[in-house]
């Protein structure tokens, strides 16, 4: 099967899927080439945040703020439920360590532009009535919101088709050649695509990409365990965190004294509330390759933590749990951008816990960049050329 098209996209995560649609918006034809399932990677099984508060000021801030504001809009342009919820957040406190911490930390985001604040026990406790009553204050921040992933899948994946986006499902690409200015992106099946641009956005498997043009492509995966609630009725108001959360993303002398096996695992915390009720508990950060099971003993210590902090979460059955790979990078930022060297070689991959809350910033400004549209020079930081001399 041959096609001709001014764009292939790789992969069909939530990062393929929104620089598809925002591409073909901008009017380039588009196939979209997946190894499985559309969706079937780390976009699947992740929690669902488009979590402001975990981000520190920059541009990993501002992008996150960016997307927040496109997001709001998505549901009417997309023409679909997305989930969109604006629960807001809040990141409970254990100890006067980690408070000290999150104040500097809250001080650096309000001055940023963030509508966040700390909050002590009474609000605390009136906006979640079941957390442990151990907790000395927290933060709290209204614009914290989320999405669900699936279902921003199947709205790009809708629009994209109707506007005549092709998509190769169990097509994993096997090579790819540069042709003068032309590229030639071969997949399995007999798969030949003939195009201008090419955007890798093949999440955790994107160094495999690399290595087809001999291109290093410093992403591994870092593997996370989620459980998944049955229906219950909303325990609090808004979604919640714990600071050793945050420190387990920036910061880990915030962490409190952790068991070898806590460490282990990198257990956080991340306590979320779907739109149809179901309470998704995160999650570790774990170095296991491309393994993808689950397994008794982290859910069993994830859930335990769970009724630590909030005791009713006993009464409560899990219904399933999931394991995704977060595409890292070795500084924690994303890699977007055209790649030295390579006209039309773009990447759109490696955000890590941040992908579902950057997809329609990073789609729309790649499809951008692809079509030498707008001003870019922000991205630039977030080059691959960055890794380069490390
Ligand atoms: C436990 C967990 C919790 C998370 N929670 C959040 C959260 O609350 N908020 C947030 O913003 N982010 C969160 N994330 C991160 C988020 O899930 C990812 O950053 C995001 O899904 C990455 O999207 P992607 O499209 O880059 O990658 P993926 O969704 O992994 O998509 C990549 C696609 O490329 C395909 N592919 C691979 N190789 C090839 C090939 N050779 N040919 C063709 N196709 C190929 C794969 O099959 C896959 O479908 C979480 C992640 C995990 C694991």
């Amino acid at each position: 099967m041959n096609f001709k098209k001014d764009v292939c996209v790789i992969g069909g995560g939530v990062m393929g899927l929104a620089a598809a649609y925002y591409l073909l918006k901008a009017g380039k034809t588009v196939v979209v080439l997946e190894k499985a399932e559309v969706g079937s990677g780390a976009s699947s099984s992740c929690d669902d945040m488009i979590l402001l508060q975990s981000k520190k000021p920059g541009i990993a801030l501002t992008l996150a703020m960016e997307s927040l504001e496109m997001y709001k809009e998505l549901p009417d342009e997309l023409g679909a439920d997305i989930g969109f919820l604006s629960l807001g957040g809040m990141i409970i406190i254990e100890d006067e360590k980690q408070l000290k911490i999150m104040e500097d930390f809250v001080k650096q985001q309000v001055s940023y532009g963030l509508d966040v604040e700390i909050v002590g026990r009474d609000t605390l406790y009136k906006k979640q009535p079941h957390v442990a009553r151990y907790m000395i204050a927290s933060t709290y921040s209204a614009t914290d919101s989320q999405v669900n992933p699936l279902l921003l899948m199947r709205a790009f994946l809708r629009n994209g088709i109707n506007m005549g986006m092709d998509v190769l499902r169990y097509t994993p690409v096997q090579e790819i050649n540069q042709t003068g200015d032309h590229w030639m992106v071969k997949g399995e099946n007999g798969v030949n695509v003939e195009c201008d641009s090419i955007v890798i956005a093949a999440g955790a498997w994107s160094a495999h990409i690399g290595e087809l043009m001999g291109i290093d492509i410093p992403i591994r995966p870092i593997k996370g365990q989620v459980a998944v609630t049955e229906q219950i009725a909303p325990i609090g108001e808004t979604n919640c965190w714990t600071a050793a959360y945050i420190a387990s993303k920036h910061d880990p002398s915030i962490m409190p004294d952790r068991s070898e096996y806590d460490k282990e695992i990198g257990l956080g915390f991340a306590f979320s509330r779907t739109s149809e009720g179901n309470y998704l508990i995160g999650s570790t950060r774990e170095n296991a390759g491309f393994d993808k099971t689950t397994n008794f003993k982290a859910i069993a210590r994830m859930l335990e933590q769970t009724r630590q902090y909030f005791p009713i979460m006993n009464k409560v059955n899990i219904i399933r749990t999931m394991a995704g790979f977060r595409p890292g990078t070795k500084d924690g930022s994303p890699i977007i951008g055209e790649v030295d060297g390579f006209p039309g070689l773009f990447i759109a991959a490696g955000h890590e816990g941040d992908g579902v809350a950057l997809s329609p910033i990073t789609g729309k400004s790649v499809a951008e960049m692809v079509c030498g549209a707008g001003e870019h020079k922000r991205f630039d930081q977030l080059n691959l050329r960055r890794f380069s001399n490390n």
